[in-house]
């Protein structure tokens, strides 16, 4: 049982590292007694094997040699294949096709990518290498100037390895044994230091004379990671810490067959295309500019009307619910957000405080160092003021600016709310992460018997609005409290209420919706929407949570119909997030081309030659009073360059207009696929057109599909 590991490739260290075949394998040899242990299978059925059996060879058993799994879940957790079992449990594999199973397939391919860039660089450290979403990346110290082009080599060097059909092994050391076999890699011998429990030990995980500091499972084989791409290169600091080396990250992905790599490269592919901060830039959506600053949206003329449009749809929705649209402005006093909770605990991820110029002035003829004026600001010595990182405060002070009785509720106060919060640098990106951004907010005050109704709302929101943009595929997470904690404020018959609220909103509507236990703020349980876009990727959008918390502390009250004054329950809600990341995420889903009543323009009118120029105008007047966003080109070029250089703005339509078009009052309407309509009179144009915008329909269908 106890193997020595070979350990030639440890620069002469020589520990005495075992191998433990199991975690539970009896410490110096085990006995030569065959017992028998009771093992149940997935299908419910309970087979006997000798003790000592792996749960590979048990995998092997149930699903036969041609299997598709890649570890095993023994007694529901995860375990190598080598991992051998010595008392009853239950058995089954997990495929690689499963999200757990190419989480594991990712992680393993880390530790791939790790020993190829070792080899072909051998003063590259590998620092931390984790499985992420979409597949897996590496960060590499000492490993300069390495760019795209290198990605072949180390990706040919990958595949060479998985070939080998090297065994990967799990490998228990000390932490005397730990320091020495990273002693060269300053790195891990950090994350050893920080993150595991003196005298513990860990793990190690090697393949051929390559190892790495890991607690797995990973595959039994590095043959399983054949079906591996890498992908791109980007720079990041250790510890995610701007202060601390900047590292080289490595990108790659891996599926378990190669028709599913092929997949999934064409879907990379089409993300790449979709990219809204790519597209943003072509069709004139939005800039940013360093001088204003990183993650600071400049709405372009063309990206407002987007946005305008959808807020002004959402806006018609919040009038027929009954809402009542407030404005707030952008900066609060501290002391208000003492009181909210979000200063000094929300500090890290918030803009500094501004101080008033009065005291500013007397504090910097006193001296007063920066560090100084943190710590009086904290301990709420000096007043200032805060960019708001939340609406919250605001709408609650004006809840509270009237005295409220139980008629008076639900009051349901909306706002597209702009607030400010510090991401880091490195986080920043397009529409989706940003440092300022308007929220479709909104708070809702209710008695506790409106929870659930109020809920209902949120989400029927959320369902005519995505339903009108051809996002059919979502679903619904209700995030709990997490029964073993005891962090969460309020009384537990209340909580109750309130998760069976959202337990029952989601059920009663026709949407995918799973619990999430634990994933409910400290001050109340909440509901999350995830989209799905066309290509299949999910987007977290917003959500709407549950709060006793704030009511409590802000001593909100209501008069109720008994004559007694009762605390409301607030509900925050913006299912949509924010505008900036809606937006991004709408352009990536239509892929930039909006449906006709998004569109920034809906119309471009090209005409063929100089021939045309008055009747062209005539339309494009015509359009504009009719409300219509319309664009005209009665310029020079050619009809088929005007087509080229009108396309890269997706227009709904264009208009070509000829000769027979002025002659007889009509126009040629081309659809964005090329596909045409002739000959169309252009008063039945524009009714039809005017209803495609008035019904919001998702796909634009003036021009029917060619028959195939
Ligand atoms: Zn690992
Ligand atoms: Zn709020």
């Amino acid at each position: 049982m106890v193997i020595l590991l070979n350990v030639q490739y440890l620069n002469n260290f020589n520990p005495s590292i075992v191998k433990v075949k199991g975690e539970s394998a009896p410490e110096g040899g085990g006995g030569t007694s065959m017992s028998m242990i009771s093992v149940t299978l997935p299908d419910g059925s309970v087979n006997e094997y000798a003790s000592g059996i792996t749960a590979g060879e048990i995998v092997i058993d149930i699903e036969g040699r041609k299997h598709d799994c890649i570890a095993a879940l023994v007694d529901g957790q995860q375990k190598d294949f080598s991992s051998t079992l010595d008392s009853d449990c239950s058995v089954e594999g997990i495929s690689g096709f499963t999200d757990d199973g190419i989480h594991i397939l990712r992680h393993s391919a880390a530790h791939l990518l790790a020993q190829a860039v070792t080899s072909l660089y051998p003063n590259a450290k590998p620092t931390i290498g984790p499985a992420i979403d979409r597949g897996f990346y590496y960060d590499f110290a000492d490993l300069e100037e390495f760019g795209e082009s290198e990605l072949k080599v180390v990706q040919k060097k990958m595949h060479e390895i998985a070939r080998r059909n090297l065994t990967v092994e799990r490998v228990k050391c000390t932490d005397s044994e730990l320091n020495e076999l990273f002693s060269a890699n300053p790195y891990k011998i950090e994350i050893i230091n920080d993150k595991l429990e003196d005298g513990a030990g860990s793990t190690i995980y090697r393949q051929g004379d390559w190892y790495d500091l890991c607690l797995g499972p990973h595959v039994h084989s590095t043959a399983k990671l054949m079906h591996v791409r890498l992908t791109s290169v980007s720079s990041a600091f250790w510890r995610g810490d701007q202060s601390r080396e900047r590292l080289t990250r490595i990108y790659g992905i891996v599926e378990p067959t190669k028709d599913a790599l092929k997949a999934t490269m064409s879907a990379i592919e089409e993300a790449k295309k979709r990219d809204h901060r790519k597209l943003g830039k072509d069709l004139q959506l939005f800039h940013v500019d360093e001088d204003v600053g990183q993650g600071l949206i400049l709405w372009t003329p063309r990206g407002a009307v987007v946005r305008t449009c959808l807020q002004d749809f959402i806006s018609e929705h919040l009038k027929r619910q009954g809402y009542h649209q407030v404005y707030t402005p952008h900066i609060g006093k501290l002391d208000l957000y003492r009181k909210s909770g979000h200063f000094p605990y929300y500090q890290d991820s918030q803009y500094p405080p501004l101080v008033e110029k009065d005291m500013m002035a007397k504090l910097s003829d006193e001296g007063c160092t920066c560090g100084e004026l943190s710590n009086m600001m904290a301990a709420g010595d000096i007043e200032g003021y805060m960019l708001k990182p939340m609406n919250c405060p605001h709408h609650i002070k004006i809840y509270a600016s009237q005295a409220r009785s139980y008629r008076d509720l639900p009051l349901r106060l909306a706002e597209f709310g702009t607030v400010y919060r510090w991401e880091q640098s490195g986080e920043i990106s397009g529409l989706t992460r940003v440092r300022g951004f308007t929220q479709d907010d909104a708070h809702l005050f209710v008695t506790e018997d409106q929870i659930a109704n109020e809920v209902l709302g949120c989400i029927e929101l959320v369902q005519v609005i995505f339903e009108a943009l051809g996002m059919s595929d979502y679903r619904v997470r209700v995030g709990l409290r997490d029964p073993d904690s005891s962090k969460y404020v309020g009384a537990s018959e209340k909580w109750d209420l309130a998760e069976d609220a959202c337990r029952q909103a989601a059920s009663s509507l026709d949407v995918n919706w799973s619990e999430e236990p634990g994933e409910a703020a400290f001050y109340g349980p909440k509901i999350d929407f995830v989209v799905k876009d066309v290509i299949g990727r999910e987007w977290q959008l917003g959500t709407v949570q549950v709060d006793y918390n704030l009511p409590e502390r802000f001593d909100l009250q209501y008069k109720g119909s008994d004559g007694e004054m009762h605390r409301p329950v607030m509900i925050h809600r913006a299912p949509f997030g924010s505008m900036e990341r809606f937006c991004g995420v709408l352009i990536e889903h239509f892929a930039g081309k909006f449906p006709t009543w998004l569109a920034p323009t809906q119309v471009h009118v090209l005409t063929i030659s100089e021939k045309q120029v008055e009747y062209g105008r005539e339309v494009a007047a015509k359009l504009k009073a009719a409300g219509i966003r319309a664009d005209l080109d009665d310029g020079d070029h050619t009809i088929g360059k005007k087509i080229r250089m009108h396309r890269k703005f997706q227009p709904a339509y264009m208009l070509i207009l000829g000769d027979d078009e002025t002659e007889n009052n009509t126009v040629s309407i081309r659809a964005r696929n090329g596909d045409q309509r002739a000959g169309v009179e252009f008063n039945l144009f524009l009714d039809e057109l005017l209803n495609e915008i008035n019904t919001k329909k998702a796909i634009p269908s003036l021009v029917p599909a060619k028959e195939e």
